[in-house]
Protein backbone atom coordinates (compact mmCIF):
# COMPACT_ATOMS: atom_id res chain seq x y z
CA UNK A 1 0.00 0.00 0.00
CA UNK A 2 1.35 3.23 -1.03
CA UNK A 3 1.47 5.96 2.12
CA UNK A 4 -1.14 8.64 1.28
CA UNK A 5 0.38 12.36 2.01
CA UNK A 6 -3.09 13.14 3.24
CA UNK A 7 -3.74 11.06 5.82
CA UNK A 8 -4.87 12.59 9.42
CA UNK A 9 -1.22 12.04 10.71
CA UNK A 10 0.53 13.44 8.22
CA UNK A 11 -1.52 16.83 8.60
CA UNK A 12 -0.85 16.42 12.14
CA UNK A 13 2.48 16.00 11.78
CA UNK A 14 2.67 19.54 9.19
CA UNK A 15 1.10 21.25 11.35
CA UNK A 16 -2.63 21.72 9.44
CA UNK A 17 -4.28 19.83 12.32
CA UNK A 18 -3.22 20.24 16.06
CA UNK A 19 -2.75 17.48 18.18
CA UNK A 20 -2.32 17.69 22.43
CA UNK A 21 1.43 17.04 22.31
CA UNK A 22 2.97 14.97 24.89
CA UNK A 23 6.59 13.72 23.64
CA UNK A 24 8.72 14.97 20.21
CA UNK A 25 12.00 14.49 19.15
CA UNK A 26 13.72 14.02 15.66
CA UNK A 27 12.17 10.81 14.33
CA UNK A 28 9.30 10.69 16.74
CA UNK A 29 6.16 12.10 17.49
CA UNK A 30 3.51 11.69 20.39
CA UNK A 31 0.08 13.06 21.47
CA UNK A 32 -3.20 11.91 23.11
CA UNK A 33 -5.38 9.99 21.10
CA UNK A 34 -8.83 12.64 20.44
CA UNK A 35 -11.38 9.71 21.56
CA UNK A 36 -9.85 8.01 24.07
CA UNK A 37 -10.34 4.10 25.23
CA UNK A 38 -8.82 5.30 28.67
CA UNK A 39 -7.89 7.09 31.09
CA UNK A 40 -4.64 6.67 29.32
CA UNK A 41 -4.46 6.66 25.31
CA UNK A 42 -1.26 8.21 24.09
CA UNK A 43 -0.16 7.82 20.12
CA UNK A 44 3.17 7.58 19.31
CA UNK A 45 4.29 7.91 15.42
CA UNK A 46 7.53 7.95 13.68
CA UNK A 47 7.95 11.09 11.45
CA UNK A 48 8.48 8.88 8.68
CA UNK A 49 6.00 8.15 6.11
CA UNK A 50 5.51 4.45 7.28
CA UNK A 51 2.15 2.76 6.81
CA UNK A 52 1.89 -0.13 9.10
CA UNK A 53 4.31 -1.56 11.83
CA UNK A 54 5.76 -4.12 8.68
CA UNK A 55 6.44 -0.88 6.42
CA UNK A 56 8.51 0.43 9.65
CA UNK A 57 9.90 -2.95 10.05
CA UNK A 58 11.23 -3.13 6.55
CA UNK A 59 12.30 0.37 5.50
CA UNK A 60 12.82 2.58 8.54
CA UNK A 61 16.62 3.00 9.41
CA UNK A 62 17.87 1.76 12.95
CA UNK A 63 18.16 4.85 14.24
CA UNK A 64 14.44 5.62 13.47
CA UNK A 65 13.46 2.19 14.65
CA UNK A 66 15.35 2.59 18.01
CA UNK A 67 14.74 6.24 18.64
CA UNK A 68 11.00 5.06 17.81
CA UNK A 69 11.33 2.26 20.76
CA UNK A 70 13.41 4.69 22.86
CA UNK A 71 10.01 7.51 22.57
CA UNK A 72 7.90 4.41 22.96
CA UNK A 73 8.71 4.21 26.84
CA UNK A 74 9.49 7.69 27.51
CA UNK A 75 5.65 8.03 26.78
CA UNK A 76 4.78 5.57 29.03
CA UNK A 77 7.13 6.91 32.33
CA UNK A 78 5.96 10.81 31.33
CA UNK A 79 1.73 9.21 31.28
CA UNK A 80 3.25 7.32 34.38
CA UNK A 81 1.99 3.85 33.91
CA UNK A 82 4.92 1.86 33.92
CA UNK A 83 4.27 0.72 37.21
CA UNK A 84 0.70 -0.23 37.43
CA UNK A 85 0.87 -1.68 33.39
CA UNK A 86 -0.54 -0.39 30.31
CA UNK A 87 -0.74 -1.90 26.92
CA UNK A 88 0.96 -1.38 23.34
CA UNK A 89 -1.21 -1.86 20.55
CA UNK A 90 -0.17 -1.43 17.01
CA UNK A 91 -3.14 -2.17 14.22
CA UNK A 92 -2.22 -3.06 11.00
CA UNK A 93 -4.26 -3.59 7.57
CA UNK A 94 -8.26 -4.08 7.76
CA UNK A 95 -8.18 -7.46 9.83
CA UNK A 96 -6.56 -5.61 12.81
CA UNK A 97 -8.53 -2.77 12.35
CA UNK A 98 -6.05 0.02 11.10
CA UNK A 99 -7.34 3.72 10.68
CA UNK A 100 -5.55 5.57 9.91
CA UNK A 101 -2.55 4.78 7.56
CA UNK A 102 0.38 6.16 8.88
CA UNK A 103 2.26 3.41 11.42
CA UNK A 104 1.42 4.50 15.00
CA UNK A 105 1.13 2.62 18.54
CA UNK A 106 -1.22 3.61 21.23
CA UNK A 107 -0.15 3.38 24.82
CA UNK A 108 -3.13 2.43 26.96
CA UNK A 109 -3.58 2.46 30.60
CA UNK A 110 -4.76 3.72 33.56
CA UNK A 111 -7.28 1.04 34.59
CA UNK A 112 -7.36 -2.63 33.94
CA UNK A 113 -7.97 -3.02 30.47
CA UNK A 114 -9.20 -6.91 30.53
CA UNK A 115 -9.00 -9.63 27.65
CA UNK A 116 -6.50 -8.96 24.84
CA UNK A 117 -9.09 -9.85 21.83
CA UNK A 118 -12.70 -10.19 22.48
CA UNK A 119 -12.87 -14.27 22.06
CA UNK A 120 -15.81 -14.97 19.30
P1 LIG B 1 -6.16 2.92 14.40
O1 LIG B 1 -7.56 2.37 14.37
O2 LIG B 1 -5.72 3.39 13.04
O3 LIG B 1 -5.18 1.99 15.06
O4 LIG B 1 -6.22 4.16 15.37
C1 LIG B 1 -6.40 5.47 14.94
C2 LIG B 1 -6.60 6.32 16.18
O5 LIG B 1 -6.45 7.68 15.80
C3 LIG B 1 -7.99 6.18 16.81
O6 LIG B 1 -7.85 5.74 18.16
C4 LIG B 1 -8.58 7.58 16.71
O7 LIG B 1 -9.34 7.95 17.84
C5 LIG B 1 -7.35 8.46 16.54
N1 LIG B 1 -7.58 9.66 15.75
C6 LIG B 1 -8.26 9.77 14.58
N2 LIG B 1 -8.25 11.03 14.13
C7 LIG B 1 -7.54 11.73 15.04
C8 LIG B 1 -7.17 13.12 15.12
O8 LIG B 1 -7.49 13.95 14.27
N3 LIG B 1 -6.43 13.49 16.20
C9 LIG B 1 -6.03 12.60 17.16
N4 LIG B 1 -5.31 13.07 18.17
N5 LIG B 1 -6.36 11.29 17.10
C10 LIG B 1 -7.11 10.88 16.06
Amino acid sequence: MAYDDNNIFARILRGEIPCKKIYEDAHTLAFEDINPAAPVHTLVIPKGKYVSATDFSEKASEVEIVAFNRAIHKVVALKGVADAGYRLIANAGLNGGQEVPHFHIHIIGGRPLGAMVQRK
